[in-house]
C-alpha cells in the first residue's frame, strides 16, 4: 500500500516537472510565493490584532447567544483549558460568616425604621443591583442603556455583597454554558447545599482567576470603569455603612430616640440583615430553582420555574424560562409568571433609559423549534 502511494507520488512529480514550461511555471510560482511571504512579514501588526478582536467579538457573541446550543459551542472550547476551583476562598468564607454573625444582633437592635431600611435596600440592591444590573444587563445584555447607568447599576449590585461584578458575571455565564454538567460552578447535582452556598468556599488559584475572568467576561475585563467598580466592592460597603450610621443618628435625633441606638439599628438591619437576606435570595435561584418547580421548556439542565423564588428574587425564579432563553428580558413567559424586574426594564424603556430590549414575544421571526416548549402550550410567547 505504501509502495503504491509512493509510486503515485513520484508519478505525479514526474508529470508536473516533465516539461520546460512546467519548470518555468514552478519557478514563477515560487517567486510569487516568496513575494507574498515578504509582504506578509512586512505587514503591520494591526491586521492580525484585528482578527483577534473579531475572534473575541465572536466569542462574546456566543457567550451572549440564546438557546442552549450556544452554550455547547463554548463547552468544547472551555473544556480544553478548564481551570478548577482548587483554592480555599478564605476572603469569601470570612465575609459570609461575618455577615451572618452581624445579623444575629438583629433582635437586640430592632426598630421599625431599621426594618423599613432593610426592606427598601433589599429591593435596591437585590432587584435593581443584582437582578436588573448584574444579571439581565451585564451578564446577558437583555437590554442596553447609557454607560453611566451601567456603572451605577454595577455599583448598586456591588452593595448586595455578592463580590466583584466581573467575578459574578463570569461565574454566571459559566453556569449557563455548563448548566448541571461538569464545570457548572453551582449545580445541585453536586449537593443542594453546595449549589446554595458551599461552592463559594472555593476559588481559582490567582492566575487561573484572571483566565476565568478573561474567558467568560471579556467585555467587562476590557472596560476599565467596570474593573474599577469591581475593585471598589469592599471599600464601598464601608462608605454605605457609614452613610447608614449617619442617617440613623439623624433619625434618632428627629424621633427623640437614643441616636446611637438608631445608628446601630440602621447598620445592623440596613447592612447585615439586608445583605444576608439578599445573599440567600440570590442563592435560592441557584439551588431551589434547579431543584423544585415546573418546566415550560425541555432544556438540557434541571432548571425549574419556582413561584416563591420568583417572588423573593424579583422574577428570577422563572428560571427554566430563563435557561431556555437566557437573553430574553422578561423571565415570566406565561400570564401568571409575574416578573417585577421586567416591569422596571419596561419603565426604563418608556423613560428613555433602556433600549434594544430583547423580547421575543414581539419578534415572531425569532421562533426556534429546537427550543419548543415541553407541553406546547406556550404559544406566541415561545420565542
Ligand atoms: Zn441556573
Ligand atoms: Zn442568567
Amino acid at each position: 500500500m505504501a509502495a503504491a502511494n509512493s509510486a503515485a507520488h513520484y508519478k505525479g512529480t514526474t508529470v508536473s516537472v516533465g516539461t520546460k514550461s512546467s519548470v518555468q511555471k514552478l519557478k514563477a510560482r515560487r517567486a510569487k510565493n516568496d513575494k507574498k511571504k515578504a509582504a506578509h512579514l512586512a505587514e503591520p501588526k494591526h491586521p492580525k490584532s484585528h482578527v483577534t478582536a473579531e475572534t473575541h467579538a465572536a466569542k462574546l457573541e456566543s457567550l451572549l447567544s440564546d438557546g442552549q446550543h450556544a452554550g455547547k459551542v463554548n463547552q468544547s472550547e472551555t473544556n480544553k483549558a478548564a481551570d478548577e476551583r482548587t483554592a480555599i476562598n478564605y476572603a469569601s468564607i470570612i465575609w459570609i460568616v461575618l455577615l451572618h454573625v452581624g445579623a444575629l444582633a438583629a433582635p437586640f437592635y430592632f426598630t421599625w425604621e431599621g426594618l423599613g431600611l432593610m426592606l427598601f435596600m433589599h429591593w435596591v440592591t437585590g432587584c435593581v443591583g443584582v437582578t436588573l444590573g448584574f444579571h439581565r444587563l451585564l451578564t446577558h445584555s437583555s437590554f442596553q442603556t447609557w454607560k453611566p447607568v451601567r456603572y451605577f447599576l454595577a455599583t448598586v449590585g456591588g452593595f448586595a455583597g455578592e463580590g466583584d461584578v466581573i467575578e459574578w458575571v463570569a461565574n454566571h455565564r459559566q453556569h449557563h454554558a455548563h448548566s448541571d454538567q461538569e464545570h457548572d460552578p453551582h449545580s445541585p447535582r453536586d449537593g443542594s447545599w453546595w449549589s446554595h452556598m458551599w461552592w463559594l468556599c472555593w476559588t481559582f488559584p490567582s492566575e487561573a482567576q484572571v483566565r476565568h475572568h478573561k474567558r467568560w467576561a471579556p467585555d467587562l475585563v476590557k472596560d476599565r470603569g467596570m474593573v474599577w467598580v469591581g475593585r471598589m466592592f469592599l471599600p464601598s460597603q464601608f462608605i454605605l455603612g457609614g452613610l447608614f450610621m449617619a442617617a440613623g443618628y439623624g433619625v434618632g435625633l428627629l424621633t427623640k430616640t437614643d441616636p446611637w441606638f438608631m445608628a446601630t439599628s440602621f447598620v445592623v438591619w440596613g447592612v447585615f440583615v439586608r445583605m444576608v437576606a439578599v445573599l440567600h435570595t440570590t442563592w435560592f435561584v441557584n439551588s431551589a430553582s434547579h431543584i423544585w418547580g415546573y418546566r415550560n421548556y425541555e432544556t438540557t439542565d434541571d432548571s425549574k420555574n419556582n413561584w416563591w423564588v420568583a417572588i423573593i428574587a424579583y422574577g428570577e425564579g422563572w428560571h427554566n424560562n430563563h435557561h431556555a432563553w437566557p437573553r430574553m428580558a422578561p423571565h415570566g413567559h406565561r400570564w401568571w409568571e409575574f416578573d417585577v424586574t421586567f416591569r422596571i426594564i419596561r419603565l426604563m424603556q418608556w423613560t428613555g433609559l433602556a433600549w434594544n430590549v430583547v423580547d421575543y414575544k414581539r419578534k415572531s421571526e425569532k421562533v426556534d423549534l429546537k427550543a419548543a416548549p415541553a407541553d406546547g402550550k406556550v404559544d406566541k410567547v415561545t420565542v
